[in-house]
Parts: structure tokens; sequence; C-alpha cells
């Protein structure tokens, strides 16, 4: 399948993150007790230890990061943006070392290993199998996989690379895109718009495609993501934020759908993890 071939060498390591609550339990509440106003999650980011922390959690060889991207300076851009709740991605700067990811002070809630390569062999479809069973979401996707085992819940990263088309064969693409909407397991990230669009900030070329991912998976399934601390360089975090709001009010899109990308999608798709983590 063309439309993700590229990405995947990050096998992700989803957990949550909320920038003031200092424990799992604060967590749980926050998102069990369906609150009025919708938190913000960021679904994808990534993190990774600053310079100073390196001695303890080591760069994988060859992997120094060229920008900063530490929690501090996360929970800092969070702060600033108004956003509650954070997705985060295993980096490959530190490879299949989950530590810094998992470290104290990040509340852990799940942690899966899945390397999107090796999927379709017999180790991938394992763990994909496991997966589906332990009601853990799957960051990447494959119509195969889909098919075989559709109890797995699929997340697809930065609208599965689908740029704006501009030729026939680009809008094939992602016509292909829209048809995995007949899986309900399938969520579309409307994330790291910097990678997706063909234009500056706001990205408002990613107007036409909201608008169709939206009609075709429900805005129930699509979650907005930063790509963290990529997105800083490019827009800001903050900007990475107020992005999602011009383009969907480019459509326009109603205000109850844009409450489910920017965080009601996945707090609903983290929920069942969010309840069982101990
Ligand atoms: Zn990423």
């Amino acid at each position: 399948m063309t439309v993700l071939s590229s990405f995947s060498v990050v096998a992700p390591n989803h957990c949550f993150r909320f920038r003031s609550s200092a424990t799992t339990n604060t967590i749980r509440m926050s998102l069990t007790e369906t609150p009025s106003i919708s938190k913000i999650i960021d679904s994808h980011l990534h993190v990774w230890a600053s310079p100073q922390e390196a001695s303890k959690f080591p760069y994988s060889p060859g992997q120094e990061p060229n920008l900063p991207g530490h929690v501090d300076f996360l929970l800092q851009c969070m702060e600033e943006a108004g956003v509650d709740g954070a997705l985060i991605v295993q980096p490959i700067n530190h490879k299949f070392d989950h530590s810094y990811v998992t470290r104290m002070d990040i509340a852990l809630l799940d942690s899966t290993l899945i390397c999107g390569h090796l999927m379709t062999n017999e180790i991938g479809k394992a763990i994909f199998k496991r997966a589906g069973e332990l009601n853990v979401p799957v960051g990447f996707m494959c119509m195969k996989l889909c098919t075989e085992f559709p109890s797995t819940v699929v997340l697809l990263d930065h609208l599965a690379f689908c740029k704006p088309p501009l030729n026939d064969e680009e809008g094939l693409v992602f016509s292909k895109l829209l048809n995995l909407s007949r899986f309900p397991q399938v969520y579309v990230k409307f994330s790291a718009l910097f990678r997706v669009s063909r234009t500056k900030f706001p990205y408002l070329d990613l107007s036409p495609h909201l608008s169709q991912v939206v009609s075709s998976f429900g805005a129930n399934h699509v979650i907005w993501g930063s790509d963290f601390p990529f997105v800083v360089p490019e827009c800001g975090y903050k900007g990475a934020k107020e992005a999602v709001h011009l383009i969907a009010n480019q459509i326009p899109l109603p205000s109850s759908d844009l409450e489910w990308i920017m965080g009601k999608t996945a707090a609903q798709l983290f929920q069942s993890q969010l309840s069982s983590a101990k």
C-alpha cells in the first residue's frame, strides 16, 4: 500500500501525559468524568532527553537530536498553547529504549512496541493480533491486516502522508485512504500538518482534505497531533493547534466536530487503557 510507505520507522510507544496531573489516578478521573469542556489532546508528539539528561538517558548511537525535545520544554509549550494531554510516540533518538518516555514523571499508561516495517511477517502479525486482544491501538496501517484482524485499532499517522493531490495518481491514493473508512477500527491522525501541506502556515490547502476525511471517517475517527518538537521550528507549538481551527473555519466544520478532533476522539479511544491503568 503506497499510502504509508515511508513511515513507521519509529516504534510508537504510547502513553498519556497530562500537564497538570501528578498521578495516573487523577488522569483517569479527568477523562472518565465526561467533562463539559473537552480536553485538548495532542495525539502525536515525541520527547527525548536534553543533552544534560543524556548521561542518564543516552541517545541511540548516531541518533543525537538536533533540536530540543525534552519533557520540560514540551510541558511549557503545552501550557502556553492550552493543551491538556498528549499521546507520546517513542522517538527514534532512543530507539527501543523506552526509559526516557516511561520515566517516573511521565504517567505511563500503556507501553506497546510496534514496528511498522515488520508488520506483515509472522512476528509483526503476532504483535498486531495481540494489540487487538489488549485493546491497544497500533500507530500504522496495512489493509491486509485490517481485514485479517478487525479488532485491532489502527491509527494512520499524518493523514497517511497524503498531500493535497496534484494529479490523478495522487488523487487515487487519497481516495484509497478515504476508502479505509469502511474499517471502523481505522482512525486518522490530522497531524504534522506542516509535513502534509504544500503551503505555509496555516496550511489552508488542507481544508478540502479535512472536510473529506471527516465526511468519510466521521470526526470521531479523526485526531489532532502536532508532531512536537519538529513542529516548533515550523510554526511553533501554539501554531500547530491554531492551524486546525483556521483550517476548520474555512470548511466550515461544526464546532462539535472540532471538539472531537481536538481531544474527544483521543480521549474515547484511549479511555479503556486509561481506565485499566493501575
Ligand atoms: Zn512523529
